[in-house]
């Protein structure tokens, strides 16, 4: 019998070193809790990184989605429009304020939010006289939805963007980082993004009043007064300060991060773009992916194999890969909700979900195990024989 073989994961953490330090000035200064100079520092850097005035550390990614409808007045029976190739927690907090959703399918380009399926839905909406409060927009796997298109739709509109820039930080659209050109950016630092706090959020914008709020609310909304007073419904979403010091020894190494993360992608790319009905995805032009996830297609009919059955083979070889994202409209919890497809004909997120895979992308994965992985891919695309093995 063979010896089982190490796993390989798809998005590991991926530590610089330097954490401890800024973990260890929280317990010398004993700001375990709540907040402290962590937290201050951390929302100045990330707010400076990305380029917006103010930031707020929030508990999660999630937290930062429910905050950023809550600024904008979400509240029972109004209408969200979401991007519905995406994780659940995109739109979960659409449904924690009683509001509904309705999902709207992606474009081919760039995997991300159609804007011609947007532009049916916000003319219906319109037409029946209620227009959502909000478009959450999803820059998947690092990705950037076409924003200039969509921005513009929205503004016809009047109807505010909040950028899910979960997996996108790092990222730019034509020269803006990803997450700061809607009315509120969100990111996650959650264990498998690209940096990460364990776990924990950001939510980014360039109006201070409304971030301030932000701050307020997540804090319990405890009222200016000498004793316990409260006027309006808070939650409990601060980030804690030793958290915050792993976030600012992450940041200094997130575009590190980037590199190595695209450089994951070009290999997997060079090695196995050649192979019949095996698509890549694409980089809009005028952006840069950070690559979260190296993501990539499999046309059957074309490969002769589906995107299950090379999962299932990895799987057995202990590399853990993952289909992509199951469409939102296709989730049994969003049962009966309003979507648009990009066209009549196509449902573009159906199709990215039945044939997309994402393979192991951590930057910290060694070029023996990225060789052990494309091997592996190969092994099962064409005979044993007739390949020499790759050495990366
Ligand atoms: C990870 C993720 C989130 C949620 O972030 P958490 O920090 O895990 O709450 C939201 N949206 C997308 C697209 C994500 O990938």
């Amino acid at each position: 019998m063979s010896k089982i073989k190490e796993k390989i994961y798809l998005s590991p953490p991926h530590m610089s070193g330097n954490e401890q330090k800024y973990i260890q000035d929280a317990f010398d200064t004993n700001w375990i809790a709540p907040l402290g100079r962590n937290v201050d520092q951390f929302e100045k850097e990330v707010a400076s990184f990305v380029g917006v005035s103010d930031a707020v550390a929030v508990s999660s990614g999630t937290a930062a989605i429910h905050l950023a409808l809550r600024l904008l007045d979400v509240g029972p029976g109004d209408t969200v429009f979401c991007s519905t190739l995406t994780f659940i927690a995109s739109a979960n907090p659409i449904l924690y304020l009683g509001a509904n959703p309705v999902f709207i399918d992606s474009e081919p380009d760039t995997w991300n939010m159609s804007p011609q399926a947007l532009e049916r839905a916000l003319k219906d909406a319109k037409a029946e006289g209620a227009l959502p409060k909000a478009v959450i927009v999803v820059h998947l796997y690092g990705q950037s939805a076409k924003m200039d298109e969509i921005l513009a739709i929205c503004n016809k509109y009047c109807v505010p963007v909040i950028e899910d820039a979960a997996e996108s930080l790092g990222s730019s659209y034509k020269g803006k980082a990803s997450g700061t050109m809607g009315a509120f950016g969100i990111y996650s630092f959650n264990g498998n993004k690209i940096i990460t706090t364990s776990g924990g959020g950001m939510l980014v914008s360039n109006n201070r009043v409304a971030i301030s709020k932000a701050r307020f609310l997540a804090a319990q909304a405890k009222d200016n007064a000498p004793h316990y007073q409260h006027s309006e419904i808070g939650f409990n979403y601060r980030m804690s300060n030793i958290l915050a010091g792993i976030g600012r020894a992450q940041l200094e190494v997130l575009e590190d991060r980037v590199r190595a993360r695209r450089l994951v992608f070009n290999q997997y790319k060079f090695y196995l773009s050649g192979f019949p009905g095996v698509k890549f995805m694409e980089e809009l032009e005028n952006t840069k992916s950070n690559r979260w996830l190296t993501a990539l297609l499999i046309d059957e009919k074309e490969a002769g194999f589906s995107s299950q059955a090379l999962l299932e083979f990895l799987s057995a070889e202990n590399i853990e890969a993952r289909h992509v994202w199951k469409p939102l409209h296709l989730q049994p919890l969003f049962n009966g909700a309003p979507y648009y497809s990009h066209n009549e004909e196509e449902n573009v997120a159906e199709e990215l979900f039945s044939k997309g895979i994402c393979l192991p992308s951590g930057s910290g994965m060694t070029r023996g195990q990225q060789g052990r992985i494309i091997n592996t891919i190969l092994n099962f695309c064409i005979k044993k024989d007739h390949h020499t093995g790759v050495n990366l």
